[in-house]
């Protein structure tokens, strides 16, 4: 098998794994609980805690555990928008979002709530004249991912948050599921921030959101408290302990792993680009991990499933979004709807061997020939 879908999910690391079975074995006790092994859980929490906002710099912000970042996705989006709908009911979004974002914008849209999407400029990026066009005395919120998930642009996040920080009653929440452990971030004057460690070798079922501390959310689960008052249920020790051991992992190594990447990706792009049919729906701001293409002609499910026969497993569009549509992301940057039919995702890691790489080139030789012939 050849795996290229490291931006859906990575295999857990073997260290994240051994602390996983440690922490649940030895350190079951609910966190919550006023006795011995309580106070164990309680303090591995918050030593977690702690090493997460060190990582990522952000020491005046809370770190709320949720089960991934679709969760913390929608605490973050309809959190404020019910928190703060007496200083206004209009949110923007752009149509590159995730569908956790999109779906929970959609929702509050249905109870009346207005949501205004902001232009993309040709290279992915977001149109920053329209966004000011757009932004109201009433708006309250701002959600755009660092990098998204179909062709890995890269965000000018700075430049937006400067932006934003002009206008006191909006917020400003990044989804940061695809750049966290892959690309350095930058998170000064950003309000709300999601991550996911199964995205960079951690556990599944375990998603972060980071929040300003001036800030207040609306729970969206309700009975009990677990780490805060913004998300109920018993206490994930072993999910905040992974989380920190696998961001710092990470971390440890990301300017490395993000060279190595690059060199791979580079290598792939100058391969695939000797085809003619090939077209990169990529931007000159899509990190080296992902690599979103088109082959001229041939829908997407048909090339991802002739690799499938193959053993490669690539993916079309996001694995959150399972239909047959057109991605609305490919054609939204490249203005095609048939590259956007046919637009699929190679997503890469550190751990892609150059050997994975040059099989991954014959196989694709075969597909292409065999689905392109008249
Ligand atoms: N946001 C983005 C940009 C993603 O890529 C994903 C996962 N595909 C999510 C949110 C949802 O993450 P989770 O699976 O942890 O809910």
């Amino acid at each position: 098998m050849i795996y290229l879908d490291y931006a859906a999910d990575t295999p857990v690391d073997a260290q994240v794994l051994d602390l996983f079975c440690r922490i649940s074995q030895d350190a079951f006790g609910n966190a919550n609980g006023a006795h011995l092994l309580g106070k164990n859980g309680k303090q591995l929490i918050e030593n977690a805690t702690i090493k997460i906002k060190n990582q990522l710099n952000c020491l005046n912000m809370a770190v709320i555990y949720t089960s991934g970042a679709t969760e913390a996705n929608n605490l973050a989006i309809k959190g404020v928008a019910r928190n703060y709908r007496e200083n206004g009911r209009h949110l923007i979004s752009t149509c590159l979002e995730h569908a956790s974002v999109s779906g929970s914008l959609k929702q509050l849209q249905s109870i009346g709530y207005e949501i205004d999407l902001v232009s993309i400029k040709k290279d992915g990026t977001v149109d920053l004249d329209h966004l000011k066009e757009l932004i109201r005395a009433d708006t309250i919120l701002v959600s755009i991912n660092y990098v998204d998930s179909e062709l890995g642009i890269c965000q000018p996040i700075e430049s937006i948050s400067s932006l934003i920080a002009a206008y006191p009653n909006c917020f400003f929440h990044v989804d940061a599921t695809q750049a966290v452990g892959k690309i350095p971030i930058y998170l000064e004057q950003i309000d709300l921030v999601t991550f996911s460690p199964h995205k960079f070798f951690g556990l599944n079922g375990m998603g972060v959101l980071l929040k300003s501390d001036s800030l207040i959310l609306e729970p969206q689960i309700h009975g009990g408290t677990s780490t805060s008052y913004y998300r109920s249920g018993t206490p994930f020790t072993a999910g905040a302990g992974t989380t920190a051991l696998a961001l710092e992992l990470c971390m440890d190594e990301l300017e490395e792993r993000l060279a190595q990447v690059a060199l791979k990706s580079d290598w792939l792009k100058r391969q695939l680009s000797a085809y003619p049919l090939v077209a990169f729906n990529c931007t000159e701001h899509s990190i080296p991990h992902i690599l979103n293409l088109s082959v001229k002609g041939v829908k997407a499910q048909a090339f991802q499933a002739a690799l499938s026969d193959q053993e490669v497993c690539i993916s079309t569009k996001s694995a959150c979004s399972t239909d047959n549509t057109p991605s609305r992301s490919v054609l939204t940057v490249t203005g095609s709807r048939e590259l956007a039919r046919s637009s699929w995702r190679i997503s890469l890691c550190h751990l892609t061997t150059d050997s994975e790489l040059q099989e991954f080139m014959k196989i694709f030789d075969y597909c292409y020939k065999s689905l392109t012939k008249k």
